[in-house]
Parts: C-alpha cells; sequence; structure tokens
C-alpha cells in the first residue's frame, strides 16, 4: 500500500517551501487510496517547541492537508539506539573523535590539494588503547561506514541518478552528547512505518544516496524517490532570507485562499499551466509528478493573491456562508450580496467594507458641478425596496429630466452613491443599499 509522509522539524513555522512538500506527499498518498503520515523530526530537544508542532497542525489543517496518523521522533529513541546497535555488529558504525576544529582542518586541508572535502576514516585505524584515552577525554561520535560502490536509484523528478559513495563522507548518525541525527532516526521510520515514496527538496538528494545504504544494512525496503526542485524569488534569488516572511500563517492572515495555494503549487514547476481548483478532488486529479522539472522554480508571492481573487471570483456561495453569517447579513439578501461583492473583493476580509456600504451607506461624493444634478436625481430615485431594474429605471428617468448621459450621468450617481469612483456593478448594488441618506 501507498504509505508517504511529510516530516517537518518542529522547530519553526511551515512555509511555502516545506508546503510544497507537503503537498505533493498528501496527494501521492490520496491519489492512490494510501495513508499519509505527519512526522514530526522533534529529535533536537533544543530547538523542537510544542508550539510550532502545533502550529504546524493548524496550517496543515486549515489547507485541509489531513493526515491519517501523527508520528513523533522523541518518542522513537529506543527505537534508534537498537539500530545503532545493529549496525554496530557488522562493522557498519564506527566511533569518531575529531573536534569540529579537527574536522574543519582537515576539510581546508583537502581543499588546498584540490581533493574532495570527505572524511578520511582515520578513525577507523585507531587501537582499543587510543579510543580509551580519547573516550577519557571527550565523547566520540558515531559515523555510518559507507560501502564503496555507485549507489542508483530511478528518481521520480530528476530520473537515473547515480552517486560514487567514496565521493561522500561516512554520515555522522550519532552526536557526541548521543543526540541521534535526523538520519539514522528518518531512515528507522521510514522502514518501520512501510513507507514507499518519499518525495522531498533537491537539497536531500546525497542525504538519499546514503539512506539507501543505511535501509540495506537495516534490511528494508528502499522506497522510491523523488527530488523537487528548490523554490527561488522571482528574480531567480535563493527565497531562503525570505522564507520567515513566507510564513504559511502569514500567508493565511493576509487572506490568501487555501485552494490558490495549493493549486498554485500543484503546477508551479511542472510543464503544465496554472490551473485553478475550487476542491481537492480536482486538484489530485490534475497531479502529475512526472510533469516537474529539475531546474529551480521561480516563486513570486504577488501570484497568490490574484489567484485568491480570481478563486473568489468563481466561488459558490455555499463555501463564503460563515463569512456571511459572522458579518450577520439577513438570510434574503445573502445570495444578491454574494453575487455583487464576489466580483469585488481581493480577500473575504473585503466582504466587511461591502456590507458596511450596503447596510450603513457612506458618506456621499459630490463634486462642486453636480450639486444641483444629484438633488434633482435623489428626488427621482426608486423607493424601497429596490430590485435588479432599479438602476436601469433610474437612470433612465435621471437621463430624461437633466438630459445629461454615459460617463457624465453615471459616475456623478455611483459617486454619490458609494463614496467611490470605482467598485460593484451599480445595478446588482443598488437593490442591497438599505440606506440611501436615509432611504
Ligand atoms: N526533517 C527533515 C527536513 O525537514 C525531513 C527530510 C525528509 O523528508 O527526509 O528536512
Amino acid at each position: 500500500m501507498t504509505t508517504t509522509r511529510f516530516a517537518p522539524s518542529p522547530t519553526g513555522y511551515l512555509h511555502i517551501g516545506n508546503l510544497r512538500t507537503a503537498l505533493f506527499n498528501w496527494v501521492i498518498a490520496r491519489k492512490a487510496g494510501g495513508t499519509f503520515i505527519l512526522r514530526l523530526d522533534d529529535t533536537d530537544p533544543e530547538r523542537s517547541k510544542p508550539e510550532f508542532a502545533d502550529q504546524i497542525k493548524r496550517d496543515l489543517e486549515w489547507l485541509g492537508l489531513t493526515w491519517d496518523r501523527v508520528e513523533t521522533q522523541s518518542s522513537r529513541l529506543d527505537r534508534y539506539n537498537a539500530a545503532a546497535d545493529e549496525l554496530r555488529t557488522p562493522g557498519r558504525f564506527y566511533e569518531c573523535f575529531e573536534t569540529p576544529t579537527e574536522l574543519d582542518l582537515k576539510r581546508k586541508k583537502q581543499l588546498n590539494m584540490r581533493k574532495p572535502p570527505v572524511y578520511d576514516r582515520s578513525a577507523l585505524s585507531l587501537s582499543d588503547g587510543e579510543k580509551d584515552a580519547l573516550r577519557a577525554e571527550r565523547s566520540g561520535h558515531w559515523r555510518f561506514k559507507l560501502n564503496h560502490e555507485r549507489i542508483e536509484w530511478n528518481d521520480g523528478i530528476l530520473g537515473d541518478l547515480s552517486i560514487d559513495a567514496a565521493s561522500v563522507s561516512d554520515p555522522v548518525l550519532i552526536r557526541g552528547d548521543g543526540q541521534f541525527l535526523y538520519t539514522l532516526a528518518s531512515v528507522c521510520d521510514d522502514v518501520d512505518f512501510g513507507i514507499t515514496n518519499v518525495v522531498r527538496g533537491s537539497d536531500h538528494v546525497t542525504n538519499t544516496a546514503t539512506q539507501i545504504q543505511i535501509i540495506e544494512a537495516l534490511g528494508g525496503a528502499v522506497p522510491t524517490f523523488a527530488h523537487h526542485s528548490l523554490l527561488t524569488g522571482p528574480q531567480g534569488e535563493g527565497l531562503s532570507k525570505r522564507l520567515g516572511t513566507l510564513a504559511l500563517k502569514d500567508l493565511r492572515e493576509q487572506g490568501v485562499e487555501p485552494m490558490a495555494l495549493l493549486s498554485h503549487l500543484a503546477r508551479l514547476g511542472s510543464s503544465e499551466p496554472v490551473e485553478l481548483r475550487q476542491n481537492m478532488a480536482d486538484l489530485i486529479d490534475g497531479f502529475d509528478l512526472s510533469r516537474f522539472g529539475s531546474a529551480p522554480t521561480k516563486f513570486d508571492v504577488a501570484d497568490l493573491g490574484a489567484l485568491s481573487a480570481k478563486l473568489l471570483h468563481y466561488m459558490d456561495i455555499s463555501r463564503v456562508q460563515g463569512d456571511l453569517d459572522a458579518l450577520e447579513i439577513p438570510t434574503e439578501l445573502a445570495t444578491p450580496f454574494w453575487e455583487m461583492a464576489r466580483e469585488n473583493i481581493e480577500t473575504r476580509a473585503d466582504l466587511a467594507g461591502l456590507w458596511a456600504l450596503c447596510r450603513d451607506g457612506v458618506e456621499p461624493l459630490i463634486d462642486t458641478e453636480d450639486i444641483d444634478f444629484i438633488s434633482k436625481s435623489m428626488n427621482l430615485l426608486p423607493a424601497n425596496p429596490r430590485s435588479d431594474t432599479s438602476w436601469k429605471e433610474w437612470t433612465t428617468a435621471v437621463k430624461e429630466a437633466t438630459g445629461r448621459k454615459g460617463k457624465g450621468l453615471f459616475m456623478p450617481l455611483r459617486k454619490a452613491l458609494t463614496g467611490m469612483s470605482h467598485g460593484p456593478d451599480m445595478s446588482k448594488l443598488l437593490p442591497l443599499l438599505q440606506n440611501i441618506g436615509g432611504r
């Protein structure tokens, strides 16, 4: 059975880059009728915070990316210990004692000699006596001993990949302070939870190579891997510095519609154009991982505003009923109000202003040369309740009485009624205006 996971570390807020990973994994599971696991990578006790974990769940709920179960790495330390023992026995795990400074020096020397900065495995030649002496000074960290062969896989996005294990340092899986590092924990989880497909950012390609060997050493089944490109800003600049401003919770506060965000990310960076989806079933249907490319993908937050507005313009009233209820819009006005409003809002928050205009009216905007014209027009205003033919009837009567036409007729009326020179279709708005100077 298809099982995927989204594995954020609860050390910060989810941003647009994380969402791409979450969405791809979620869609793959849902398309196959499989399982989607939310895995919290919280092995770092200093940086992991419950409030970040809570916010991650709220963000995913807001987007409708429902999970079948939650797993937390901090509750699986016994399992990681057992896995470490399993790797120690056949000698795939070895203890090292270099300090960060020593490692740094080694790397610099290698680079000076134009050699790749790969760990030289000198710890492997330490005698038991030397190890004991070093252990007395500091605690050792543990590395996984890679088999020096080519590691190959068929990547769901990047195609056939092959990495020479000798070009990669043996990964550290347990730190000197005993903390399990992501790689060991992630591999154990993927094996134990029966993960069949892993989609993640292309910054993980080298991890994947080493993880394949660790999975095999643990006797697990290797999942299918796919690595999506990383997002950049509109000019191709790295997003990492700006990701703080692209947190999902902030986008939500700015009024971005979940389906606009998901529709955008379900296509951005693929060979197919962005199509606005009103529901998840259509989004899942139209998703194809193999259409995504390896080139960095440009993301412009401004696109989200435009897509959100467009989504609202076509949205069925049932999806905004809660917002209309919150504004206490009378039931009989709800449908005509939404028909009028939806083409004139960027976000749902704009509904409040339009409803205030309908319920309370506004201070009219009248140019000096229009004072007479407006007072004549007001005498001709059809009485409440007004209908969707009232605007036509009124402007026809005003035209006959004043001889004005075109913009000279319509614009002063619009400004007097709405206080603005642009806005909703007046024939849809007029029947909703409950208070035009008391009428
Ligand atoms: N916690 C890891 C990350 O956010 C998970 C990577 C993975 O998918 O294995 O980078």
